[in-house]
């Protein structure tokens, strides 16, 4: 079997973590990236910490030819399909971009794999998909449901995914919905570089901490949550890139479904007050903030149960809140304009 797996997306935040780990585990990385959202430098500093030379492609998953060369060049046994655009607020002003880079794009690399012969592949999907959950935790059989063009393109690369697995069943596919990811690797050199003001809630604390913003706005205080504000299952991106890893070794088990659904996350959730005490723990900042209007679209709360990934990944999160922060900060402090500099 070749170790050869082709990880499209691979240069952005989770891509390049699980570079790192699917190289520790003797596996070998060849990544396609159009950029849009990285640089090569992330790839750079995935050398240094592993030793190892990456095998990158710069290209688009929309196109089909540079695809088929890729595929022709190297022995690819699995794919892990990372590329797409994720934010959410972008999404509803950009649905027709959103839907053709995450859709068409998968939908052109899925009969691209399969004109190739090769029917492994392990799909980010997102916690997003289960829309407003009538209960806690989240297991992977809720319901599902999308509230903006991100979120349905998540739910139909999933159907479509599905669907593709009932027409043949030799096709190995493993959707892996993650929670919230955070954190960085320990070494500090590779983590969260976002283009613009950032969305989510840890990078935007840790440009807090360092000054590039005044403040944090809280989105909404009166949350039916222990202080208020919403809560979340944030997740180590160490963690999660393991979790590829053991999908990746899942595929060789004779004994699993080859049709996988499964949750990243701890099971433990965090308010957003949660999250600020602990930054300024590993900081040493002060993180200020103001209780602003909540953000059109969110929920209160949004925790996994995470015990279907022990059984059939055999993964479980390992890293707490304080590792999380910490390791956000190195980074951040580090890199304070993050690969650019
Ligand atoms: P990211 O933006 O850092 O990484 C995505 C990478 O894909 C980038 O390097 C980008 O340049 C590349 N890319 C985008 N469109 C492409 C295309 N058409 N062709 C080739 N490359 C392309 O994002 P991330 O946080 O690492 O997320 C990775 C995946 O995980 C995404 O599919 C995202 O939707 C999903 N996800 C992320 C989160 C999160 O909070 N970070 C949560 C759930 C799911
Ligand atoms: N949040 C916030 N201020 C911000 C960004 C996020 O209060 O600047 C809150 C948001 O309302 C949610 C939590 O932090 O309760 C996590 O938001 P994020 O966007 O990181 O992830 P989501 O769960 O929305 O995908």
């Amino acid at each position: 079997m070749s170790k050869n797996v082709l990880v499209t997306g691979g240069a952005g935040y989770i891509g390049s973590h699980t570079c790192v780990e699917l190289i520790e585990a003797g596996f070998n990385p060849i990544v396609i990236d159009n950029f849009s959202n990285s640089s090569s430098v992330s790839l750079e500093r995935v050398e240094e910490l592993t030793g190892k030379k990456v095998c990158f492609y710069e290209g688009d998953v929309r196109d089909r030819q540079f695809l088929d060369t890729v595929m022709q060049a190297e022995e690819i046994d699995s794919v892990i399909h990372f590329a797409g655009l994720k934010a959410v607020g972008e999404s509803v002003e950009k649905p027709l971009e959103y839907y053709d880079n995450n859709i068409s794009g998968s939908i052109i690399l899925f009969n691209a794999m399969r004109d190739n012969g090769i029917k492994k592949v392990v799909f980010s999907s997102s916690a997003t998909v289960y829309g407003d959950p009538h209960t806690l935790p989240i297991k992977e059989d809720f319901p599902l449901s999308a509230t903006n063009p991100y979120g349905r393109s998540k739910l139909f690369i999933e159907d479509i995914l599905r669907d593709i697995y009932y027409a043949d069943n030799h096709w190995q596919v493993t959707l892996l919905r993650y929670f919230n990811p955070v954190g960085a690797h320990k070494s500090g050199r590779i983590g969260e570089d976002p283009n613009d003001i950032p969305n989510n809630l840890i990078p935007f604390i840790a440009r807090v901490a360092v000054g590039q913003y005044e403040y944090l706005s809280v989105f909404g205080g009166d949350y039916d949550t222990p202080d208020g504000t919403g809560v979340r299952d944030y997740i180590h991106v160490v963690d999660l890139a393991k979790g590829h890893v053991k999908a990746l070794q899942a595929f060789e088990k004779d004994d699993l479904d080859n049709l996988l659904t499964v949750n990243l996350g701890t099971g433990q959730g965090y308010s957003v007050l949660d999250m600020v005490k602990a930054f300024e723990q590993s900081s040493g900042n002060e993180i200020a903030y103001k209780i602003v209007e909540r953000r059109a679209g969110d929920i209160a709360t949004c925790y996994a149960d995470p015990s279907y990934a022990k059984e059939v990944l055999g993964w479980q999160a390992e890293r707490g809140l304080r590792e999380m922060c910490d390791d956000t900060w190195r980074w951040q402090s580090q890199n304070p304009q993050g690969y650019a500099a």
